[in-house]
């Protein structure tokens, strides 16, 4: 009569859980898992917007959002885009990758990542995370390089298909920084553009080093889960000016500039972020820092909680790494515990998630070439978020 008693104690620790987040949120009330916050000049500096009738794609947010955001991570140039999506379709046509490339990528992240790869008309390839950072592993991409490709002419060449590797796509999941500057070196070793998708980690610091900040470029997004929302929009960084020029003009549909005449020298996008949503962005901007530390407060908590639980393990930051705690996350024993969790939790008022199916098993992306996937297999099945939102 063993098993009545077990399943008994774990209803007992999941009843625990939820009594726990909804004091922790102060309500019983249903809990989402993130929810925007405007605390700040959201309405007075929407307000200026409209009045001045500037709400498209010119206008004094967009610009200003620009300058202030390049400073707030440190690199030297900000091109703001109408999604995150974006942001990265065109940071990886800058990096040159083209029709018939390979892009090396997590198979653990949104499918945003793949969708901008395949925009391109390239194909991802997959490389296993790190259970430390559960971000791309340096020394998966290591082994990967090692054993099927090699250089010819300043290019990696995959041995297998034929193809050139062009970049890789390290992703910072929930925030968490992945060990990016021994991705860095094997990328420069192996001449791959370093492009970070870095749109889940804003205020994330790799060695007092901003992520996103890495790579030749690097993409943010501010989708409304985002720790910081424009309602939807993105941002290209980058420290070489004339990527960014070029990010610029790829972005705003190519035109040159001209007073009356109409006038394009490629085939652009219209990637823009209206002025509107800028509005929205830089009175968000002016928040981080505090959502930062309500965020972080709330990891101490969840952890302190956790440390007593000998089955759900609190994800904390990784070494060497300042972490947003955008999503919080928790790692069950196994992928029974996982999903009697996310029953128990979302019918009782407490929204969770799982971390996202494993891109290399969707339809899509089902032939794509990938590496051993222990790590990633293992955190899919077991990766839960839990409510992350800033509390009041
Ligand atoms: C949110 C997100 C994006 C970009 O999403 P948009 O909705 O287009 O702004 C890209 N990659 C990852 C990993 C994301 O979480």
């Amino acid at each position: 009569m063993w098993k009545p008693a077990n399943i008994l104690m774990e209803r007992c620790k999941m009843q625990e859980t939820v009594d726990f987040i909804q004091k922790t949120f102060n309500t019983k009330e249903f809990i989402p898992l993130h929810e925007p916050r405007f605390f700040g000049n959201e309405k007075k500096y929407l307000n200026e917007c409209i009045d001045s009738t500037f709400v498209s794609s010119v206008g004094k947010f967009v610009d200003n959002f620009e300058k202030v955001f390049a400073l707030k991570v440190g690199s030297k140039y900000a091109v703001a885009t109408v999604n995150g999506t974006a942001a990265l379709h065109i940071a990886l046509i800058l990096a040159g990758v083209e029709h018939g490339d390979e892009v090396i990528t997590q198979p653990l992240t949104f499918i945003a990542t793949c969708n901008a790869i395949s925009y391109c008309g390239a194909k991802p390839v997959f490389v296993d995370v790190g259970l430390d950072t559960m971000g791309l592993s340096p020394k998966s991409l290591e082994n990967f390089l090692t054993i099927h490709c090699e250089i010819v002419d300043k290019k990696c060449i995959n041995k297998t298909t034929g193809k050139t590797i062009k970049a890789c796509v390290p992703m910072h999941t929930f925030g968490h920084p992945c060990r990016v500057d021994e991705i860095k070196t094997i990328c420069d070793a192996w001449h791959v553009e370093l492009i970070e998708d870095a749109a889940e980690s804003l205020g994330s610091y790799y060695k007092e080093k901003h992520t996103g900040t890495f790579g030749k470029l690097g993409a943010f997004s501010f989708n409304g889960n985002k720790i910081i929302t424009s309602g939807g929009g993105g941002v290209i960084v980058t420290d070489d000016e004339a990527l960014a020029k070029r990010a610029k003009h790829l972005t705003t549909t190519a035109k040159i500039p001209h007073a009356y005449e109409f006038v394009h020298d490629m085939i652009g996008y219209n990637y823009r972020l209206p002025n509107l949503n800028a509005a929205l962005l830089v009175a968000q901007l002016e928040q981080l820092n505090g959502f930062l530390e309500n965020k972080r407060a709330l990891a101490n908590e969840y952890a302190e909680f956790f440390s007593k639980s000998a089955d759900i393990k609190f994800i904390k930051e990784p070494k060497d790494a300042k972490s947003n705690y955008w999503l919080q996350a928790v790692l069950l024993k196994d992928k029974k515990e996982r999903d009697e969790f996310l029953e128990f939790t979302n019918k009782n008022g407490v929204m969770t998630r799982p971390i996202w199916r494993l891109m290399n098993e969707l339809e899509m992306f089902k032939t794509c070439q990938c590496s051993d996937l222990t790590h990633s297999k293992y955190l899919e099945e077991r990766v839960v978020n839990i409510p992350s939102s800033v509390r009041l």
